[in-house]
C-alpha cells in the first residue's frame, strides 16, 4: 500500500525548508521547526544576533563562551580547517563579508582588500577553551563562517528529532541539502528519488535523478549564489589561499554520505580539490560517494555502491570514475 505524504515548509536558514514523513505526527512536526529555528538562531551570521556572531564581535577582545553544541560543531570546523592544505576553513569569515556575495553590496574587492583580509582567515588565530566552551578569535576583525557546514549538521539534528519521535521514514530537504531517512515508502525499489539541479537554470530544470536510501545528498554549487561582472562570474566558494572565488572546471559538487555534516563538509572540500584530486581523494575515502557537475556537461560518478543515478537531459555525458 502506497501511504499517504504529509508535507510541511517554512522559511528558515535562508531558504525554503521542507519535511516530509508519512504519518500525521503534529508534536514530531511542531519539535522539527521549534529545533530549526533554535539552531538558525545560535549559528547564523546574516543577522547581528546569534552565538557565532557574538563571538565574532569581541574578536580581538575577549573569549565567549557558547553552548554545547556551538562549541563542539565549531570545535569540529577547526579541527578539519587546520588539515594541511584544506580548501575548507570556518575562519574564512571576514573574506565572505567582504566580497558579501549574494547579499546586497555583492562587490569584487581590492587585491589590497583581499592581501588584508587573507590576514584575518587563519584557522590557528581561533582559541578554543574547554573548560568553560568558550572561543576567542585573536585578531580583530576575525570572524568564523559555518555557511559551509550548518546545514548538513542542522539535518542531521533534525534526523535525530524524528528518530526520537518514531519517525523512520522521513525526508529533510534544507533548500537543497537533503537527507533521507529510512526507506521510501512510494517506489517499489525503496529509494528515494532526489533531483540533481542544472545550473543556473530559470525554471528549476533537472539533470538527472539520484537515487538513494537511507543517505544525506548534499551539493555546492557555483550557481548557488554568483554575481556578474565585466561579463566574469563571480560565485560564493572562496579559495581559502587566494581570497577570490574557487576556479576550476566544476559547476557543482554532490556528496552521498551517512552525515549530512560530512555531506556538508566535503562537498565544499571537493569542489575545491576539482575532478581529478577529488576522484582521487574518494579512492580512500569508500564511505562517501560523488558526482561531479563539469563546465563542460560531463557529469563524473565516484564511488556508486550507494546510489543510482539516472540521466534525464541528454546534453550530458555520464562518467564513471
Ligand atoms: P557550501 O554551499 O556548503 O559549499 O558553502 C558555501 C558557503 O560557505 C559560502 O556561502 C560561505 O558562507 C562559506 N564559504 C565560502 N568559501 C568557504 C571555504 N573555502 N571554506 C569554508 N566556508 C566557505
Ligand atoms: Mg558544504
Amino acid at each position: 500500500m502506497v501511504k499517504a505524504n504529509y508535507e510541511y515548509s517554512q522559511n528558515l536558514l535562508g531558504t525554503i525548508v521542507s519535511l516530509t514523513i508519512y504519518e500525521a505526527n503534529e508534536t514530531a512536526v511542531k519539535a522539527v521547526f521549534a529545533t530549526l529555528k533554535i539552531l538558525e538562531d545560535k549559528l547564523t551570521v546574516n543577522r547581528p544576533l546569534s552565538e557565532v556572531m557574538s563571538i565574532n564581535m569581541a574578536a580581538g577582545k575577549h573569549a565567549v563562551e557558547v553552548s554545547r553544541p556551538v562549541f563542539d560543531l565549531i570545535a569540529q570546523a577547526l579541527q578539519i580547517s587546520l588539515q594541511p592544505n584544506c580548501y575548507f576553513n570556518c575562519a574564512i569569515g571576514a573574506l565572505v563579508k567582504l566580497w558579501q556575495i549574494g547579499f546586497k553590496g555583492q562587490q569584487v574587492p581590492t587585491d589590497e582588500q583581499i592581501k588584508q583580509h587573507l590576514l584575518l582567515t587563519n584557522p590557528r588565530d581561533i582559541e578554543l577553551n574547554t573548560d568553560n566552551h568558550s572561543i576567542f578569535l585573536k585578531r580583530k576583525g576575525m570572524q568564523i563562517d559555518l555557511g559551509a557546514i550548518a546545514k548538513g549538521y542542522i539535518a542531521d539534528v533534525i534526523k535525530e528529532v524524528l528518530v526520537k519521535h518514531n519517525i523512520h521514514q522521513a525526508m529533510i530537504n534544507l533548500g537543497g541539502n537533503v537527507l533521507t531517512i529510512g526507506d521510501s515508502p512510494l517506489s517499489d525499489d525503496k529509494n528515494w528519488h532526489v533531483g540533481l539541479k542544472k545550473p543556473f537554470s530559470r525554471n528549476q530544470e533537472l539533470v538527472g535523478i539520484i537515487n538513494v536510501n537511507n543517505r544525506s545528498v548534499v551539493t555546492s554549487g557555483i550557481y548557488e549564489r554568483f554575481f556578474y561582472q565585466h561579463n566574469h562570474l563571480y560565485h560564493h566558494i572562496l579559495n581559502p589561499f587566494t581570497g577570490y572565488p574557487l576556479d576550476n572546471e566544476l559547476e557543482s559538487v554532490t556528496i552521498i554520505s551517512k552525515s549530512s555534516l560530512e555531506g556538508d563538509i566535503y562537498s565544499t572540500i571537493l569542489y575545491g580539490l576539482g575532478v581529478s584530486k577529488g576522484c582521487e581523494f574518494l579512492q580512500r575515502h569508500s564511505n562517501l560517494a560523488a558526482i561531479f557537475l563539469l563546465k563542460n556537461k560531463t557529469i563524473v560518478l565516484a564511488n556508486t555502491d550507494n546510489f543510482y543515478f539516472q540521466l534525464l537531459d541528454k546534453q550530458y555525458q555520464v562518467k564513471q570514475y
